[in-house]
């Protein structure tokens, strides 16, 4: 069996959200893992706090949010995984996975500008570092109804239904985005089937996959899998 440490990065996240989202994402996960007798599992190491001096204060098209650097959370991560693997020596693990509630932005090298994206991998010294922004998932207008029900505002029974299957999609498109990352981590590429791999053209398009990989990708991370458990 390999794990891959799980946890998520963020601040001022509605509870559901970690509840309904970030947690059902990790349940399922795991179950889809089982259900498919892959020797795969994540460990969940709890939420990974951030050093509020690193937080970046950027002007976007959309106004003006909090980012977190890419560079800065890499390290966090390395050392992370690093200490998880001292604690836990019995286990195989070499990977962890965080999701991210801010934007994930790196300072372009060449051009003195920030770009933003949505999963991200970085290897360093035989580790390997995933970083999913959860932001770009969200469907709209959750956040909108999140905050009417913290104001103490009334929701009306029809709001409660509306928030919940808000709150079903994220966690079915984060999910999807999570097993994507999990399969590049295991050596696969996109591919054009009804699968997760297959990176999709819209948001729309992506709630139309199944959450799961086609025949070609399973037998590739199966062999991935088996590959590195040394025979
Ligand atoms: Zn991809
Ligand atoms: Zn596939």
């Amino acid at each position: 069996m390999e794990f891959i440490a799980f946890t998520y990065v963020g601040n001022f996240v509605d509870r559901r959200v970690i509840d309904e989202v970030v947690f059902n994402v990790f349940d399922e996960a795991n179950r889809f893992f089982d259900e498919e007798n892959l020797p795969l599992r994540f460990l969940y190491i709890g939420r990974l706090k951030l050093e509020p001096g690193y937080l970046i204060n950027l002007t976007t098209a959309e106004g003006r949010i909090m980012v977190y650097p890419l560079e800065a959370l890499v390290e966090l991560l390395y050392s992370r995984l690093l200490r998880e693997m001292e604690g836990q020596r019995g286990i195989r693990m070499n990977k962890i996975f965080a999701l991210t509630t801010f934007p994930l932005v790196s300072r372009n090298r060449y051009f003195d500008f920030y770009e933003k994206f949505l999963g991200v991998h970085e290897t360093l010294l035989g580790l390997r570092m995933m970083m999913l922004s959860m932001k770009p998932f969200e469907p709209e207008g959750l956040s909108r109804l999140l905050a009417a029900g913290k104001t103490g505002e009334d929701l009306d029974v029809d709001v409660k239904r509306q928030v919940k299957m808000k709150l079903h999609l994220f966690k079915d498109r984060l999910l999807k985005g999570v097993l994507h990352e999990v399969g590049h981590s295991f050596g696969l590429e996109h591919c054009h089937n009804q699968c997760v791999m297959n990176s999709p053209a819209s948001m729309e398009e992506w709630d139309l996959r199944t959450p799961g990989y086609c025949d070609d990708c399973m037998a590739k991370l199966r062999t991935s899998l088996g590959d590195d458990a040394g025979g």
